[in-house]
């Protein structure tokens, strides 16, 4: 039915491949291409032999040429951003040149900058009309399926949403004393960020880490978790009517917490170059290079994730609450694709997302956050594709 071309080929995108693999009816041919190539050719070969036509390139997606050069000479239905949130533009920049669809997971965010926000990409929104082509924008997890599931509680079950709760739990042990699950430098720019969260009408500040709630997650038990702000946030708060309060948690443990607060004290978080034995280097790069690299963290993480919503508000005149999530297994995804469940997690809407294009079910023209797309085949889907969603018409609230 279609081509995709997957830029990027770390954790998030090897599961994205592997689950297009899985759905061949939809996706015929895939150009894997990222800035090692080896790694590009390493999946091919684990993943040749199936029905979808496997090729592979090298790309450097911060050059806008290559990457445009890449498009015409594959002619992709869809580019699948999975690099990192450094690359969107340039990679939004070369699809508005070819004419051609674009998905991603995370916002743009400037790589000299920790702070990231939507106005970069929404200011495609005419030009990717204009050039009949649709942008997805944040189709992962958490941005991504909440979202899903925010267009469904609206759909579905609510006339008003008030309030909503986003609760990240991972309960996974990968057995290190401090790892993080995905891109290290972006987990850490956003965690040792200043918390926000949307209460009527405006955003509210936090100092990092300074709003804590302790929530007896599903399948998992009573975890505590933090404030943190989050992308989706952003346009929740312009898509759900309504709405007067949106905030975003995110479970970690004592462990993580610890090394974090020593690694910052030290000043091995910072993205400021420094001089170091006559050249410059950003510290955070620097750790990130010591750190295990998450795609290693697949064959030692046990335990399970968390992610879902909590709305609360009205339907038919009267109070009404949901609460929708779905819980992910490490030593399952690993089984599956060779991968722990945050990367599963993310990878597999990415795939779905990407399909809902393909097949015309999202064909709305411009650029898109997916709450503002019909989410009733792609709930569908998540349940088909390994991500399966449990409701609770009674749940407790978060304080
Ligand atoms: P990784 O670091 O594992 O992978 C990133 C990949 O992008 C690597 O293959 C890297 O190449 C490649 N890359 C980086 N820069 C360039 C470039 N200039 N040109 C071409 N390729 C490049 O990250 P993850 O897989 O963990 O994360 C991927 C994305 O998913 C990130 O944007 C992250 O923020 C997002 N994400 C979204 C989530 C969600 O729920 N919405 C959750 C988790 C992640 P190389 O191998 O050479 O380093």
């Amino acid at each position: 039915m279609g081509k995709a071309l997957i830029i990027g080929c770390g954790g998030v995108a090897s599961v994205t491949i592997e689950k297009c693999c899985q759905n061949s009816e939809v996706f015929d041919e895939l150009m894997i291409a990222s800035r090692t190539k080896s790694k590009c050719d390493a999946l091919k070969q684990k993943l040749d032999g199936g029905k979808t036509k496997i090729s592979t390139a090298r790309v450097d997606a911060d050059n806008t040429d290559e990457v445009v050069a890449l498009i015409e000479a594959f002619k992709p239905d869809i580019v699948i951003n999975l690099a990192l949130p450094y690359q969107d533009l340039t990679i939004m920049d070369a699809c508005l040149k070819t004419k051609t669809s674009y998905l991603d997971t995370a916002n743009y965010e400037p790589i000299d900058a920790a702070k990231f926000e939507y106005k970069w990409q929404w200011a495609y929104r005419k030009k990717f009309e204009e050039a009949g082509i649709t942008a997805i924008l944040g189709c992962g997890f958490d941005p991504g399926v909440t979202g899903v599931f925010s267009a469904y509680a609206q759909k579905h079950y609510f006339d008003e949403i008030e309030y909503l709760d986003i609760l990240d739990a991972n309960a996974g042990d990968h057995g290190y004393p401090f790892a993080t699950n995905f891109n290290p430098e972006i987990n850490i720019r956003e965690v040792s960020a200043n918390g926000r969260y949307w209460q009527d009408g405006k955003m509210i500040e936090t100092k990092p880490l300074e709003i804590k709630r302790v929530f007896d997650f599903p399948k998992i038990g009573e975890r505590e978790m933090y404030l943190l702000y989050h992308e989706e946030i952003e346009s929740l708060a312009l898509n759900l009517k309504g709405i007067k309060r949106i905030r975003f948690f995110m479970t970690f443990g004592q462990s993580y917490i610890t090394h974090l607060k020593c690694l910052e004290n030290v000043g091995m978080t910072s993205i400021k170059p420094i001089e170091f034995e006559g050249r410059q280097i950003v510290p955070l790069q620097f750790l990130k290079a010591v750190l295990p690299d998450p795609a290693s963290l697949g064959p030692r993480t046990k335990g399970k994730t968390n992610i879902g919503c909590i709305f609360s508000g009205k339907k038919d005149g009267k109070p009404k609450k949901y609460y929708i999530y779905n819980v992910c297994d490490h030593e399952e995804c690993y089984k599956e694709v060779g991968s722990q469940a945050i990367s599963y997690t993310t990878g597999v809407p990415a795939m779905i997302g990407a399909a809902m294009v393909l097949t015309g079910v999202w064909n709305k023209k411009g650029v898109y956050n997916v709450e503002e797309l019909d989410p009733d085949i792609f709930m569908a889907e998540l349940n088909k594709r390994g991500l399966p969603w449990e409701e609770d018409f009674d749940p407790k609230t978060v304080e």
